[in-house]
């Protein structure tokens, strides 16, 4: 469970740095107002305003006192990040750069899919989480930079608003799906995540379904167990690939101690399918002659058997210098045979955005020619 809630008013003459109303959730608003000496409903009305209207500032937020504003604007900021850079690339995906107020940049991509007749039929952003990783994955550009900071849950929506506007400005309308695969593991800055997935879902808030968020994780058991516990309505993927505990240690450096290893994750989704009667994704991103055996592919079924679940074979975009190559398409169809012959529910990915490093795994940073 999360704990309860205190929020800090700063005292203007005491310490001039103010709360970023952002950072807060539903119900830290709420407080927040109440702290105030207002009802809790004037923290609802801030909600709509900074998530439903998008309001920049105070001033915008009309049916709000102007004495209230004025209070807020003394007490309180709205922190915005806003792209310092977006790129696009040859298939039309389309990757921001933020730039953050500690300097640090984080990277979103919005993933078009066209029908036959051009039209965008499915508008996927992918925001990242985190700026940096510490999970340190082999293959992973992302993981190659360390660590650098947690995004707040509003930096995190940020990046959502942001691709709405994109999405309506460049396909005449918005956002359709939500992926957290960016930068960072999700479930390591667990609580700003959760709040992000309020301030989408909430009829306060964009209003999204939950079924159109999914959040990625590399598999950290005990966090797994919590979504369960706190009655997660998303849909959880899981960044497994490699089917054995000798693989995956050497690609996954999580899965190296006994509390995170395969073992401990299938306890685990054994435990979060059963509570929450939804099934989890496998992501298993294909590595030539690493993964993409046919004894790989049987050892993947077996895993699949554990609980209701399902794979999404990922195929590799190379990072320079991480040594992985991407499996040829005769070798996926050969594994593809194997796990259908084996029952398992199996879909395609095949990363977009690979010419200006928006696929998979390749968020690092790293900008090259601009586009807008
Ligand atoms: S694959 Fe995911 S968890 Fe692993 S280093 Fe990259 S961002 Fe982090």
């Amino acid at each position: 469970m999360r704990p309860p809630v205190k929020i800090d008013i700063p005292n203007e003459a005491a310490a001039p740095r103010r709360i970023d109303l952002k950072a807060l959730s539903y119900s830290e608003l709420e407080t927040f107002a109440e702290q105030l000496g207002l009802p809790a409903y004037r923290g609802r009305q801030i909600f709509r305003w900074l998530y439903a209207r998008g309001a920049p500032g105070f001033s915008e937020m009309t049916d709000l006192p102007s004495t209230l504003r004025e209070t807020l604007s003394l007490s309180a900021g709205i922190e915005t990040i806003v792209p310092e850079l977006t790129q696009e690339a040859s298939d039309h995906t389309l990757k921001s750069l933020f730039r953050l107020s500690s300097g640090n940049a984080v990277e979103a991509v919005l993933i078009p899919d066209f029908d036959q007749d051009g039209n965008a039929i499915r508008l996927t952003v992918c925001v990242s989480s985190q700026v940096g990783c510490a999970m340190a994955c082999s293959f992973c550009a992302t993981g190659q930079m360390g660590f650098l900071q947690n995004l707040s849950s509003g930096q995190i929506v940020d990046q959502v608003l942001h691709a709405n506007r994109l999405a309506r400005e460049r396909f005449g309308r918005r956002v359709t799906n939500i992926v957290f695969m960016g930068m960072g593991e999700p479930l390591l800055n667990y609580n700003a995540v959760l709040d992000a997935v309020e301030k989408i879902t909430h009829k306060d808030g964009l209003g999204m379904a939950p079924r159109r968020i999914t959040v990625s994780t590399v598999g950290l058991s005990r966090r797994i167990k919590q979504l369960a516990d706190d009655d997660t309505r998303f849909n959880l993927a899981i960044s497994l690939h490699a089917p054995t505990e000798k693989k995956r240690s050497s690609i996954i450096p999580l899965n190296r101690t006994a509390r995170t290893d395969l073992m401990s994750l299938r306890e685990a989704v054994v435990y979060y399918t059963g509570r929450t009667k939804r099934q989890v994704t496998y992501e298993y991103c294909m590595f030539k002659d690493f993964n993409d055996s046919e004894e790989d592919a049987e050892r993947l079924a077996d895993v699949v058997a554990w609980a209701p679940s399902k794979v999404n074979l990922i195929m590799y975009n190379p990072v320079e210098g991480l040594g992985f190559s991407r499996t040829s398409e005769e070798i996926l169809n050969r594994f593809i045979r194997i796990l259908v012959r084996r029952r398992v529910t199996v879909t395609v990915r095949r990363s977009r955005g690979q010419d200006i490093d928006a696929a998979c795994g390749q968020l690092a940073n790293k900008p090259r020619d601009t586009k807008s």
